[in-house]
């Protein structure tokens, strides 16, 4: 986005950064000046230097964080604009303290051109609300069959660092194998969805005790398991680097913690949906629990929560996954897998990480920002709230609660499995670079954009 006018000075005073020590903080110029007791005569400096007058905001009560960053979104756009644009979706991610996301591509065309990354990189860029990240596809069409121009993609304006097939698993070894050697050059990563396609044929959900009551056919635990300690392997022969996406069992925790321990470059992603909910909700045949991998036990539940902690899972991601109405208000069978998540994704972590003493906000911080922002290579997001560093950062009321009403949310869709659920942590503001996203919880867009007036789906 273009604005034609410098951002104004901001002095946000008595936020918590990390939940520690209220401090005031200063920024200007899209970068944070100073945290601390001179924060306002550095705010009040700058505010005269640039003769625009300086924006102070309260933030008493609240925490300050680096602004979260989601390297597993989809959005939809282009070829699924009824579900979800990149407009929708950037402000759903703002809403959600987001400054940055990773947008997959499963989109229709595929993201597997340069030319096709560059149109949602610079959607994103004229939107304005969030950094949209594209993710480029692994193969021609994710169809599998032949590498797509990662070299090209990489090469581009959007500078893809991250390659997913996401929705289907790149099951080909020799495949994986030519993917991991290729982006090995530029220090790229491999995402791999952990699917073995021949083990989950016409698989509706996990297979287990409720499967086998339901009589649905069952997505084994061991068709994850068993691609990612492939995938280990295959890295490890590489020397590359894999990413896990939205794993889903203790043993894939067992097969990432083993794999770690012996060196390879691997890190590993969990859904915060993964870290609440169970495949006993498919007993209400809703489809909007329907995901894919699947809702697992409430054993899984405890195991993935503990990894979080432990570090063998580095991060949170959302796979945020509109879907329009007519695929999912559906048949079970016919339904499309996938929930909303960018606006519900802190909220879960902190009701199922923090507030259980599992992570304290530092970490809420490494595995919601530092860590995506990382694996996924951006070095302007997720650093640490410091001066000189960009001012990208989301406001947190960590005692407010609020009910999640799906048609109150930003997103264009309004498949949330947390429908009706009253959950900790409301979202006040969110800056990126310098610039209000989200103001006492409404998009602002920004000074010379106030169409956007879409507000999060807060009715307490
Ligand atoms: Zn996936």
């Amino acid at each position: 986005m273009s604005h034609p006018y410098p951002a104004p000075p901001l002095l946000i005073t008595g936020a918590a950064p990390y939940g520690e020590e209220p401090a005031d903080i200063a920024i200007a110029g899209g970068v944070i000046l100073t945290v601390g007791a001179d924060a306002r005569a550095a705010a009040e400096r700058a505010a005269r230097e640039s003769d625009i007058a300086l924006v102070e905001t309260d933030g008493g009560g609240l925490v300050a964080l680096p602004g979260l960053v989601d390297l597993h979104t989809h959005l939809r756009e282009p070829g699924r604009e009824d579900a979800e644009t990149v407009e929708t979706g950037s402000a759903a991610a703002a809403l959600g303290g987001f400054t940055a996301v990773f947008a997959m591509p499963n989109t229709h065309p595929t993201t597997d051109t340069a030319g096709v990354v560059e149109q949602v990189y610079r959607l994103g860029a004229d939107v304005g609300l969030v950094d949209v990240q594209p993710i480029g596809a692994v193969t021609v069409g994710r169809q599998g069959q032949q590498l797509a121009e990662l070299g090209a993609m990489n090469a581009s304006a959007a500078g893809v660092t991250v390659f997913s097939d996401d929705g289907d698993c790149v099951a080909d070894p020799l495949l994986m194998r030519r993917a991991l050697e290729y982006v090995k050059a530029f220090g790229g990563v491999i995402a791999q969805h952990a699917q073995e396609p021949r083990l989950t044929v016409g698989a509706q959900m996990h297979e287990g005790d409720v499967s086998a009551v339901l009589g649905l056919a069952g997505w084994p635990a061991v068709a994850e398991e068993a691609i990612i300690a492939r995938d280990c392997l295959l890295a490890d022969h590489v020397g590359s680097r894999l990413h896990v996406c939205h794993l889903s069992t203790a043993g894939s925790v067992a097969v990432v913690a083993a794999a770690k321990a012996r060196g390879t470059a691997v890190t590993a992603e969990v859904t915060p949906h993964h870290l609440l909910l169970t495949d006993e909700l498919a007993r209400s045949y809703d489809a909007v629990y329907k995901v894919n991998p699947p809702l697992r036990t409430e054993a899984d539940v405890q195991v993935l929560r503990q990894a979080v902690a432990d570090g063998v899972i580095d991060i949170v991601a959302t796979d945020h996954a509109p879907h329009a109405a007519e695929d999912k208000d559906c048949e079970w069978d016919s339904a499309s897998p996938g929930m909303l998540g960018l606006q519900t994704a802190l909220s879960i972590v902190i009701d199922s990480l923090l507030v259980t003493g599992l992570l304290d906000w530092r970490g809420v911080a490494r595995v919601l920002s530092e860590k995506p922002a990382e694996i996924g290579g951006r070095a302007d997001h997720g650093r640490p709230i410091a001066a000189g560093e960009p001012a990208n950062l989301v406001f947190v009321d960590p005692y407010a609660r609020w009910t999640v009403r799906g048609a109150e949310l930003a997103s264009l869709s309004r498949n949330t499995p947390f429908e009706g659920m009253e959950l900790p942590g409301v979202v006040r503001h969110t800056l990126l670079r310098g610039r209000f996203t989200v103001r006492d919880g409404v998009v602002t867009g920004s000074q010379d954009a106030t169409n956007s007036t879409a507000q999060q789906g807060v009715s307490a």
